[in-house]
């Protein structure tokens, strides 16, 4: 029960200062002498706990389960924690800190349920894949009075809420991990206790709609996860002065828009697809001419058309009634609507051969019809969009056929621009419906849920982006526990030895630098007419082979040095995906159509270009209007959302999955462990634990507390006030420091003193 395990609340037990610690503050040699309980490595890589019998020289004897008796290297060995440390709350709380020990911990816990532990300031989630009782309104209002105190998304977001009320900052919850770790839930989770503490005018409800609706469009089956997130989300809540939510805004970034032409077999497209075509009222149905998904090629392809545990069709009826509640008219809807069919219709245009150099033109089938009918332009022009390119040559206009394959490049990269852009549009729809008036006078709480590092056994521009970003957060995550601590330390003169951390600054400037980082090359070489993979692949080599997170690698392939491991990239498609162009052809036939959304589509498009370059990439028919490349406009995104949370108190969250079954009760130790290694828990206890994260400046402190004091204090200034009660509370020397501006305190030691100012 808890009351155990508050004995090991009390100081810290094993402060090692740390100039003489090394990876860990705890010794092998050590252990093997002074220690009966080890952890012992398996061949498989799993610890196993034993009982460590004798040790001479170079060999320990350990007993292990089930009457294993074995002789072992001591260095193979690692100490384990007392009984009585099983299960602490907080991994700050371990008097060893190795990995087994770590693993152990969340493991103990996690078996009765509690996914949630504090690894210093940071809160772990594992995902337990099944209901836990953990929610609701019992357990919000208990987290509201804090008559629970174990760590849980709801104290978090309480705490969030309290730092943005009490020091008049705005805050951010930023919520990273692997795909199916459950960033998604938790953000839910997050944005639910909010509803709840904010709520009041309704629009509450309207910001917990936006969940469906986004998922619904931007959230697909994958291999890894049936609810996986394709893009990257920040919701940013406001909060009136009385504490109240008036009003959110969402930013998305870099939607997945292959997906909707192409998806691996046993994955889907975005859920909206699926559930439009199962949902659909009859009369809808009929009106946009609604075929069944295992009907359309883009959704048959992947032989995969639905998720066990899901009915699709309800959920089309429940995505309906959140569109209402967000205040997307029918009308727009229906528009919504069939620009889906639309680009399901387009997936299934056929070609036909018509001469022997192989061009092609679109078969006039009723398939065709629709899609023009769908979009109101003229089915000629369709299919001259589909099978022809305008290009200038000099002064003249020459209109060239398309091959085959140029075809279907073409008809699905207007699918996928189709699409993404509805998925803006949407999302504007909603900012408008959220909007907070003019009067934005209060404060705000972000919730950041975004893709987390990737390494797969092929790596494409996809995750190139994604580990890219991941690399930024990795480095605001760093300034923020690490360096901004150290820095404020030595300002306010604190005797605190240094402790390094991992730096990323090399890896972020193989990508940043200019103009040979990664993302310069690519920019080059994209607008380069003959640029090829192999090309830009063969330049970074040329250039960047003496960079120490760069490896060049056979043909195409090339090798980064994450924070969070070695990623190989295959450059197979990425200059195409970075300059991701749709013909003016295309963009032409959008304007022209008569419906409403294509041509908000084609102008927005217009709108990302700039003038239309001449010359060389004119000649090569490869593009007609220049825009920004994808990294490029990723990483502006990027810049601008790191400085958004520059600004905000951040609160970490790491969701860690136990397992890649999604099945509940199964914890993989080596998994879990990755993954932790990934995104720094282990390196933030160590650090937390070894410094002093809690700290207030002399004034506030005196402010805040000293009406506690029972004693007179004969000299009012603020420091003299302070130290008296630091002195009345009994707060252990080695539990503070005392800066030039400012008190330092180890974790925790606050909570006695608010404990009491707030009883008082
Ligand atoms: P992706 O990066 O692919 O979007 P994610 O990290 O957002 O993944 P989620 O979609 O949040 O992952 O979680 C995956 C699944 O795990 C959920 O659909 C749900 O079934 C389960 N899950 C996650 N968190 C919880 C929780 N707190 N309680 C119960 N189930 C959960
Ligand atoms: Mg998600």
């Amino acid at each position: 029960g808890d009351d155990e395990l508050n004995i090991a609340t009390s100081p810290l037990r094993s402060f090692v200062p740390s100039h003489t610690a090394s990876k860990w503050s705890d010794t092998t040699s050590y252990v093997a002498k002074k220690m009966i309980q080890s952890w012992f490595q398996l061949p498989n890589g799993n610890w196993e706990l034993g009982k460590i019998l004798s040790t001479s020289g170079t060999e320990s004897v350990i007993s292990l389960s089930e009457g294993k008796v074995l002789k072992v290297n001591p260095d193979s060995l690692l100490p384990a924690n007392p009984n009585i440390l099983d299960g602490v709350d907080d991994l700050m709380q371990l008097s060893y800190l190795n990995e087994p020990s770590v693993l152990y911990n969340l493991q103990f816990r996690y078996n009765q349920d509690m996914i949630y532990t504090k690894a210093g300031p940071v809160l772990v989630a594992i995902n337990p894949f099944k209901e836990v009782p953990l929610y609701g309104t019992d357990y919000i209002e208990a987290y509201k009075c804090k008559s629970i105190e174990s760590p849980h998304v709801y104290a978090i977001t309480d705490t969030a809420i309290r730092e943005m009320i009490r020091d008049e900052v705005n805050q951010s919850i930023i919520i990273s991990g692997e795909s199916g770790a459950g960033k998604t839930e938790t953000a839910k989770i997050a944005m639910q206790y909010l509803a709840a503490l904010g709520g009041g005018s309704g629009i509450e409800n309207e910001i917990l709609k936006t969940n469906p609706i986004l998922e619904a469009f931007g959230n697909a089956k994958t291999l890894r996860n049936d609810n996986s997130s394709r893009f990257g989300k920040l919701i940013e809540i406001h909060f009136s002065e009385t504490g109240k939510i008036s009003g959110a805004q969402i930013q998305t970034f870099l939607l997945e828009k292959s997906r909707v032409v192409q998806c691996a077999e046993g994955e889907r497209s975005y859920h909206i697809f699926y559930q439009l075509c199962a949902g659909a009222p009859p009369p809808l149905k009929e009106k946009l001419n609604l075929k069944s998904a295992n009907e359309y090629k883009y959704l048959k392809q992947s032989n995969c058309n639905s998720i066990a545990g899901v009915d699709d069709a309800e959920r089309f009826h429940i995505i309906v009634g959140a569109l209402d509640i967000v205040h997307v008219s029918k009308e727009d809807q229906e528009s919504v609507f069939a620009m889906l069919a639309a680009v399901l219709g387009l997936g299934n245009v056929s070609f036909t051969v018509i001469d022997n150099e192989n061009h092609v033109e679109p078969v006039t089938d009723e398939g065709l019809t629709n899609v023009a009918k769908l979009i109101g332009c003229n089915i000629g022009e369709l299919k001259l969009a589909l099978s022809t390119r305008n290009m200038r040559v000099g002064n003249d206009n020459i209109v060239q056929k398309l091959t085959l394959s140029q075809a279907i490049d073409t008809r699905d990269a207007l699918a996928k621009s189709i699409y993404s852009c509805l998925f803006d549009w949407l999302v504007e729809q909603i900012n408008k419906s959220l909007a907070v008036g003019k009067r934005r006078t209060g404060r705000s709480i972000s919730i950041l849920d975004i893709y987390g590092f990737e390494s797969f056994d092929r790596n494409s521009f996809e995750q190139f982006c994604i580990n890219y970003a991941n690399e930024r957060l990795q480095q605001h995550f760093n300034r923020h526990l690490f360096k901004l601590e150290q820095e404020e330390y030595i300002q306010d003169g604190i005797d605190w030895a240094k402790v390094d951390f991992e730096d990323n600054q090399d890896c972020l400037n193989l990508f940043e630098k200019k103009p040979l980082g990664l993302l310069s090359l690519l920019d080059e070489e994209s607008t380069f007419p003959n640029g090829t993979d192999l090309t830009f692949a063969n330049k970074l080599k040329q250039h960047l082979n003496s960079n120490s997170c760069f490896r060049g690698e056979r043909d195409k392939a090339f090798t980064i040095c994450h924070y969070a491991g070695e990623v190989m990239y295959d450059t197979t498609g990425f200059l195409e995906k970075n300059r991701d162009l749709l013909h003016l052809d295309s963009i032409q036939l959008l304007s022209s159509c008569t419906c409403q959304l294509p041509q908000i589509f084609a102008s927005s498009m217009l709108m990302q270009s700039e003038k239309p370059v001449a010359g060389a990439l004119f000649k090569s028919g490869r593009a007609e209007s220049q825009k920004l490349s994808v990294a490029t406009k990723f990483k502006g995104q990027l810049f601008q959302l790191i400085q958004r949370l520059e600004n905000t108190t951040p609160h970490f969250i790491r969701c860690i999955k136990p397992n890649n079954l999604q099945s509940p009760g199964i914890y993989e130790q080596g998994l879990v462990l990755q993954q932790l290694r990934c995104c720094g828990v282990l390196e933030v206890v160590r650090i937390s634990r070894s410094g002093f994260p809690t700290r207030m400046s002399h004034q506030k402190f005196a402010r805040r507390y000293g009406f506690l004091l029972l004693d007179h204090v004969a000299s009012q200034d603020p420091l003299s006030v302070s130290v008296a009660i630091l002195h009345q509370f009994n707060i252990l020397p080695e539990m503070y420091q005392v800066g030039y501006t400012k008190l330092f305190f180890r974790t925790g030691q606050i909570g006695v003193l608010e404990d009491t100012r707030n009883h008082t």
